[in-house]
């Protein structure tokens, strides 16, 4: 029996297994293909998810694979900029808004994180086939054959057209967009840009994507009377991509398909002990680039809970915050990506003519100017309902990662100094001590910091360690907090925040809605 059984080893699957297993669950990853997906999908990551990375101690890994951007830019259709999501400095979560991968290098990254843990099993050449009231799932092998995995929990990653969404019974509601988009992949390509480019033209809307070691993502929109096999000749592409690749041959050409994005999610996450994630609950068109990021957000969202009701710590209860928090993200995710390709890529020459006039126009006065270049791409990191005590205006949202000042002088990232589970965070000034052996019971690590600009004293104090906010980026965001224990879940996000004299009351208030017993 293993505790948890992922089906499909797609980013989400994978990254959801490296979760558990460097928190030490017995985890079975089953894989339909032979090894991990090559072709070229997703072109970035986002602040978060290199997050993740950084929790999973990726962070030297990734440096080859995953490449600090700056953001995205929109031109108009005379080629002028309309607007940018730049990533602001410092990055509120400590990594760039956005970062170029190459989609099978990072797929293969998050395997040998699975793989190299030793409760982690990754089985490829195994496909999911039925699921037994019993709790077992039937696997069929590539050579025909079958087995049974007994498994106390499944998650299915099994990307779009998902088996596991099939055999739970559960429906896709939504639609898939009418326009076709031509995909090619370049490579030896001279483009240096670290954002990615939207070009609002509407004779053609296109995207360019830079993603390293001289590989470029053409995404083209195919108009009406552009059939697939046409737009997948060479000659298609390379008239096309003329303007930017004037010296493009067929050996350039890694990839060249026609996609249609879809704008779908799954009407329910769970039936019983089976969870849903990454594409196979939801899926959206890549136009704010959320899509793989949304499924390593569910990961990084289930995995611990799940850890956590395994070790004991957490009733099962907790398990169903995953969806409480996660789908109204996902919701307003796939929205944000359907307007942001209307409002971008749109055809109509009226409406961007409108669309240029006017971000021109904004462009001359300087707060809109700001504005328009600092355009959010993701719905802030925020729950609004499940694992969170509300109160404090930190609670649910994401905390901020400053670097931070240790006591020895060194800088460190704050996450390396919380650790991989909760932590409770004490801002300074403190003010009495806490009582509860709840703390204890879910292994809290304790770390106080002060928001004003001393250094820190040289030894730990009532055993926490003591850091200061180098980036001045928990000032604001922990302003209210001062005198406050700040409860930091280990996925980053804020349970609630409470004085010390409030302690038992916040730890009713939290085992209401899924916390530990108090
Ligand atoms: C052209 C394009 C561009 C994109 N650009 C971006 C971008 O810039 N940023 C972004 O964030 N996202 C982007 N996306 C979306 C992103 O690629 C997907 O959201 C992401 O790959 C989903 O990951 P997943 O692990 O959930 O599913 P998948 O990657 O689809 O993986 C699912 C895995 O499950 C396996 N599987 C299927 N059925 C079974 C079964 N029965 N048993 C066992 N295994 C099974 C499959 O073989 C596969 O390996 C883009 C997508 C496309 C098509």
């Amino acid at each position: 029996m293993t505790a948890v059984l992922v089906v499909g080893a797609g980013p989400t699957g994978l990254a959801a297994a490296s979760v558990l297993g460097r928190l030490g669950i017995e985890t079975t990853v089953i894989e339909r293909d032979p090894d991990v997906a090559s072709e070229p999908r997703a072109v970035s990551i986002d602040d978060e998810a290199v997050r993740l990375l950084q929790w999973l101690g990726l962070a030297d890994d990734a440096a080859p694979v995953v490449r600090p951007g700056t953001g995205t830019r929109y031109y108009g259709a005379s080629g002028r900029l309309l607007a940018a999501s730049v990533t602001p400095v410092p990055p509120p979560f400590g990594h760039p808004l956005k970062n170029p991968i190459d989609h099978g290098a990072f797929t293969r990254l998050l395997l040998d994180a699975a793989a190299g843990q030793r409760s982690v099993t990754v089985r490829f050449g195994h496909e999911l086939a039925g699921l037994d009231d019993d709790g077992g799932a039937r696997v069929r092998r590539a050579d025909g054959g079958e087995e049974r995995v007994d498994a106390r929990w499944v998650l299915g990653c099994d990307g779009g057209r998902s088996a596991t969404r099939k055999l739970l019974g559960i429906d896709l509601a939504g639609r898939s967009l009418a326009e076709p988009w031509l995909i090619v992949d370049a490579c030896e390509d001279p483009h240096v840009e670290r954002h990615a480019m939207h070009h609002g033209d509407p004779a053609r809307p296109h995207v360019v994507v830079p993603y390293g070691s001289g590989l470029c993502r053409y995404e083209f929109l195919l108009l009406p009377g552009e059939e697939e096999a046409t737009a997948t000749s060479f000659e298609f592409a390379r008239r096309l991509l003329a303007a930017h690749r004037p010296d493009l041959r067929p050996e350039h050409v890694v990839r060249q398909r026609v996609y249609v994005f879809h704008a779908l999610l799954a009407t329910t996450w769970r039936r019983g002990r089976a969870f849903l994630l990454g594409d196979a609950a939801h899926m959206m068109p890549p136009f704010a680039g959320q899509g793989l990021n949304s499924g390593l957000k569910d990961a990084a969202n289930l995995a611990w809970k799940l850890a956590a009701v395994e070790r004991g710590e957490l009733d099962a209860g907790v398990l169903d915050t995953y969806e409480l928090e996660r789908r109204p993200h996902a919701a307003e995710m796939i929205e944000i990506s359907v307007r942001r390709g209307r409002v971008v890529m749109t055809t109509s020459r009226t409406r961007a003519r409108a669309r240029d006039a006017a971000a021109q126009v904004a462009r001359r006065i300087a707060p809109l100017r700001r504005r328009l270049d600092t355009l959010p791409v993701k719905p802030p990191a925020r729950h609004r309902d499940g694992l969170v005590v509300p109160g404090a205006p930190i609670a649910g949202a994401m905390l901020p990662q400053p670097r931070v000042v240790l006591a020895d002088g060194r800088l460190a990232m704050l996450d390396d100094v919380l650790g991989p589970w909760f932590a409770l965070l004490a801002v300074e000034p403190s003010r009495g001590e806490l009582r509860s052996p709840a703390w204890a019971a879910i292994g809290a690590r304790r770390v106080r910091v002060s928001l004003d600009e001393r250094f820190p004293p040289t030894t730990a104090v009532n055993d926490a360690t003591v850091v200061i906010d180098a980036d001045g980026l928990l000032r604001e965001a922990l302003a209210d907090c001062r005198g406050q224990i700040v409860v930091v879940r280990p996925d980053r996000f804020v349970v609630g925040a409470f004085a010390p004299e409030a302690e038992d009351d916040f730890l009713r208030r939290w085992h209401r809605r899924g916390g530990p017993a108090p």
